[in-house]
């Protein structure tokens, strides 16, 4: 059964109070009645004294009838129930009653010293004295010295005044016992509630309060004792805990816009270098990092890293010909080779005994967290992530990487596969390269999202130089061996995010999201002059010594927004470079697409 605090308080307070109280009355009421007695036993005696000296007096006057006045003249007076005269052999002598000396009164006689005793009788109660009788050398005038003379008065003194008196204190007391009682167990139980049950009262129901998740709730007692040290803790407490909360939401939250924004990313069928940077960049946000890196098993890398700066203020760098590694790819590359099979996330410091300095990361790094990348249980690649300070991992911010790497390392399997899928069903078979259809797809498709995002993109469409001759001369395989060649440089050239197809028989066509046509030019010059310096079998033999192509460029959105009109500013400008005497690379600038509305340019035979 479940009693309350309260009910508790009250039954020890009302024991306590009532043991007290109780006793308390009872060494009072004790102190009083021994006080009535001594009062009724002075009296007694008083008058035993009073009878002694009447008695004496009626002797010496030689009257001894006067004796027995003196005896009822005292039997009168108030409260004396009774005296009687014992002789020296216990006889009574004068009397009202015939009562016999009883013990205490042959005592009396016996030693001769006054004694008293109070009957216990309920209806009358008495208090008996018995007083000696003095002998002198004068009462031997009359009696003889062997005359039993000496004796013994006894005196009874009602008692019933005083007992009445004393009922009248007892009941007083025990009605004052009765109220003190009632009034300290109120007090004491109101003051225990109010200073006890009051706190744990307002404790508990914070506590409810805050377990169903309001954590404003404060407890407020100014008082200076165990209670006021207990709301002191209490609130530091519920502060802790608010704070603890916030940081696990603050957790949370991150978690799920991390999610978020890589579930995004791999919704919308971006490429695996922009899948990388937003799980890099996701990565940094967890900790206090400040770069990070990827490491694919194919050699393939990515990195966030704005203090190496590859490429003039965009902070990422992939495996592009115009971009150096960051510090951080560099060092994960090297420890990457080191690192087998797949575990938890792993902390380097710097100066600690797993050592940083030997990964080759510039001194100002002091942490570096490497994570393996798998996809079903098979190993992708690696993350590394580094921060200037001493970085601590929390178990929420491993999961966080962790899942990351993992959401990496599928996004990676996935687009292999798919890449995979695609080049199976979509290439050319001779050159590898998507094929005309869907060069047309992967076009349309660019230049959405380069419309969408307001991004740049351009598109270069290069043909073989004197190609009929070269199939002429060397024979159809010879020159299919030519094109094969020039898929496989073109492929080498581009970027992770281009796409190269082939265009027609003889013609390639390489589309650059993300591309200025600045860029897109200086790329289609560079390769053309790759593919001049090629030494490919009886190239020697084509006129100018060597074969060559000629490349014609257009971007979005100053050659046209639709794919048809970046292919046909693209086709002019390569139209333009055969007229101007080919192995050359013409923008659609100098066709004044965009611009005039003109006609083709024309194809011009140099020979
Ligand atoms: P230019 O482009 O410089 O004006 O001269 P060209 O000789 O290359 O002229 P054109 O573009 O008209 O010739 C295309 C030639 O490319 C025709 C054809 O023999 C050759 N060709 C087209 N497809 C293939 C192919 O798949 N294999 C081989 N070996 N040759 C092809
Ligand atoms: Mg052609
Ligand atoms: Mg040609």
């Amino acid at each position: 059964m479940r009693a309350s605090l309260n009910s508790k308080i009250l039954m020890v307070v009302l024991i306590v109070v009532v043991l007290i109280t109780a006793g308390l009355s009872t060494l009072f009421y004790r102190a009083e009645r021994s006080e009535v007695l001594a009062t009724a036993y002075e009296n007694a005696r008083d008058v035993g004294r009073t009878t002694e000296g009447a008695l004496t007096a009626a002797m010496r006057s030689r009257s001894p009838d006067l004796v027995g006045q003196v005896v009822e003249g005292v039997e009168k007076s108030s409260k004396v129930l009774e005296v009687t005269i014992f002789d020296a052999v216990g006889k009574p002598a004068f009397t009202t009653g015939l009562l016999p000396i009883g013990e205490l009164g042959a005592e009396t006689l016996g030693d001769r010293r006054p004694r008293g005793m109070v009957t216990t009788d309920a209806d009358d109660p008495a208090y008996i004295a018995f007083t000696p009788i003095e002998i002198s050398p004068a009462c031997f005038a009359c009696h003889e010295q062997s005359d039993p003379i000496a004796g013994v008065i006894r005196v009874s003194v009602s008692l019933r005044d005083d007992y009445d008196v004393l009922r009248g204190h007892r009941d007083r007391f025990v009605l004052q016992t009765v109220v003190l009682t009632a009034a300290l167990v109120v007090a004491l139980w109101v003051m225990l509630s109010r200073t006890v049950v009051r706190p744990l009262k307002i404790f508990a129901r914070r506590a409810r309060q805050i377990a169903q998740g309001d954590l404003t709730q404060r407890v407020d007692f100014p008082q200076e004792d165990e209670i006021g040290d207990l709301a002191i803790s209490f609130n530091a407490m519920t502060s802790e805990l608010t704070g603890r909360i916030g940081d696990l939401e603050e957790v949370k939250d991150r978690l799920e816009t991390s999610m978020h924004r890589v579930a995004e990313a791999l919704s919308s069928a971006l490429d695996i270098d922009s899948i990388m940077h937003v799980m890099i960049g996701e990565a940094i946000g967890v900790g206090k990092f400040v770069a990070g890196a990827v490491v694919l098993d194919d050699g393939t890398s990515f990195a966030v890293d704005p203090a190496s700066l590859p490429r003039g203020g965009d902070a990422s760098s992939e495996d592009g010909a115009d971009s150096r590694p960051s510090d951080v790819e560099s060092a994960l590359r090297q420890v990457s080779s080191l690192m087998t099979g797949v575990g938890a996330a792993r902390v380097l410091y710097r100066s600690a005994d797993v050592g940083l300095e030997a990964v080759g990361l510039p001194e100002r790094y002091e942490t570096a967290i490497l994570l393996s990348m798998a996809s079903e249980g098979e190993l992708v690649g690696h993350l590394m992530l580094v921060a200037e300070g001493h970085v601590e991992l929390t178990q929420p911010d491993r999961r966080a990487l962790e899942f990351l790497a993992v959401q990496g390392a599928r996004a990676v399997a996935h687009t292999r596969l798919h890449e995979l899928a695609r080049e199976m069903a979509i290439t050319d078979g001779l050159t590898g390269l998507f094929d005309h259809r869907h060069f047309y797809e992967a076009l349309g498709s660019e230049v959405v999202r380069a419309a969408r995002y307001g991004l740049s993109l351009s598109l270069v469409l290069l043909d073989v130089d004197y190609f009929k001759k070269y199939n002429d001369r060397v024979g159809h395989r010879g020159g299919d061996q030519v094109l094969r060649r020039l898929g496989e440089i073109l492929r080498e050239h581009a970027r992770g995010t281009d796409f190269v197809a082939r265009y027609g028989g003889e013609e390639f066509a390489a589309i650059l999201p993300h591309t200025t046509h600045r860029e897109a030019v200086a790329f289609a010059d560079r390769l053309r002059e790759v593919v001049q310096k090629e030494p490919f079998f009886e190239g020697e033999g084509q006129p100018g010594g060597r074969l060559t192509i000629s490349l014609g460029v257009s971007t979005r959105p100053e050659h046209g927004g639709s794919a048809e009109e970046l292919v046909e500013a693209a086709d002019r400008a390569m139209y333009l470079a055969k007229a101007r005497g080919r192995n050359r690379t013409v923008s659609a600038d100098e066709t004044g697409a965009g611009t005039v509305a003109g006609g083709p340019g024309g194809p011009a035979d140099g020979t």
